[in-house]
């Protein structure tokens, strides 16, 4: 029998096991924020993979945000090295959570099994996917105890909220150096038949336009900053949207809408402070003196970041230039280069032909709108060799009644397992 055989045969033989780790990962309620349960998802994690001969490591990410005693941010790193030496292959996965919200038609914690599904927040994003690299790894070693190399599988915190206490973190410390770990396979939920190599990137800054104070009923005393932010908006959607819309990228991002450069104000505050909840009076009459917006700009591999806030230094100097007392300041929040793995790259030619086999289908290689924990590893490791792949379908992260399919989790883990046959062959 081939080895993909037996390994099918090996993950098949865990389905229930895979069924059960799974729920028993979404019954620890780890939600961020605050960053709730860490220490004890990854000791669960430390027993199962400890039994099943991994050298566990648990890091605290102390210092980081959101670290204290209150809300310690954990992760675990768990290694098991083969008999010969060669390379090692890393499943990436984060813990966290995100809040449950409204809607939801079943226990958001309790990881009810029905029609093959399993339902609960973090089912799909990505609890399941950490649960199949699990599997696959497991079902590997013990297809292919004569393995060359390394299996290293980590689960991390704080992916929803940038991953600084998690990915980023290890990485700093030298987790992701390309000497320890060579290929990395971070199981989002990508879908089982595609690839992801990478994201946009991201720039988040803060604009604020200033005026003057004055009487509302002698405006013209005064100098309006939420007018001067109107003109603005009126610059941005006349000149600087369209340029946006206009520039294409060679990323296959999805969905489509995404193929592009994007824009989004993500809030907008100018005058007087909204008035506390349970007060009925009325307004007092004031000329704005500051407005400020919060502009969200994903940009394209071929775009630069020095070019990305260029762009809006022009914008905002058009407007200073037609506007007399018109002054302004752009702060500057956050920013993610965009990642791009090569399709060409080991684990992305590996992980293909293993979808190919497994489900008989060529896969698509997509790449994320939003970013993920890659651009730690891409920034910060220096690693290139970095792709996600994991089941369950993106729409439904964050979403209430989010679930995962059994079947789904289960191909995922084939493909996972055959990829690290191909990575770390036996013998020699
Ligand atoms: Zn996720």
């Amino acid at each position: 029998m081939s080895i993909a055989d037996r390994l099918s045969q090996a993950i098949d033989a865990r389905r229930d096991d895979l069924i059960a780790l799974t729920q028993d990962l979404v019954r620890i309620p780890t939600l961020n924020p605050p960053g709730r349960h860490y220490h004890d998802i990854c000791a669960f994690l430390d027993t199962r993979l400890t039994a099943s001969g991994f050298a566990c490591e648990l890091v605290r990410a102390t210092g980081a945000p959101g670290d204290g005693d209150a809300y310690p941010r954990w992760n675990i790193v768990a290694r098991r090295d083969g008999r010969g030496t060669g390379e090692c292959v890393h499943f990436n996965s984060h813990t966290d959570v995100v809040e449950v919200g409204h809607g939801w038609t079943t226990d958001p914690f309790g990881a009810e099994l029905k029609d093959g599904r399993i339902y609960g927040r973090g089912t799909c994003d990505m609890k399941g996917g950490l649960a199949a690299s699990i599997i696959a790894a497991e079902a590997f070693i013990a297809t292919a105890p004569d393995f060359a190399g390394a299996i290293e599988i980590s689960g991390t915190a704080d992916e929803e909220s940038g991953g600084y206490g998690g990915v980023a973190y290890l990485a700093e410390r030298g987790y992701f150096d390309p000497g320890r770990v060579q290929h990395v396979i971070i199981p989002e939920p990508l879908n089982k038949d595609r690839i992801c190599l990478g994201h946009r990137g991201v720039w988040w800054a803060e604009i604020e336009t200033k005026g003057r104070i004055a009487h509302g009923s002698m405006p013209f005393l005064g100098d309006s900053a939420i007018r001067h932010m109107g003109a603005v908006l009126a610059e941005m959607e006349e000149h600087l949207l369209p340029l946006l819309a206009g520039k294409r990228t060679a990323m296959p991002v999805v969905p489509e809408g995404a193929r592009q450069s994007t824009l989004n104000i993500n809030s907008i505050h100018g005058g007087e402070a909204e008035p506390e909840p349970g007060f009925t009076g009325f307004p007092a009459p004031c000329v704005a003196d500051r407005c400020r917006i919060i502009i969200d700009r994903r940009f394209l591999i071929e775009e630069g970041i020095d070019e990305v806030k260029g762009e809006v230094t022009e914008m905002m100097e058009r407007v200073r230039a037609e506007r007399p007392g018109f002054a302004y300041e752009i702060r500057h929040l956050h920013e993610v280069i965009p990642s791009m793995t090569d399709q060409n790259a080991p684990v992305v030619r590996s992980t293909a032909a293993a979808i190919e086999r497994v489900l008989a289908k060529t896969p698509d290689f997509v790449c994320s709108p939003g970013t993920y924990d890659q651009k730690h590893i891409d920034r910060i490791g220096r690693l290139k060799n970095c792709i996600a792949y994991g089941p369950g379908i993106l729409d439904l992260a964050h979403q209430p009644d989010e679930w995962i399919g059994v079947d789904d989790m289960v191909d995922s883990a084939k493909v996972m397992a055959l990829v690290l046959a191909e990575l770390l062959p036996s013998g020699g």
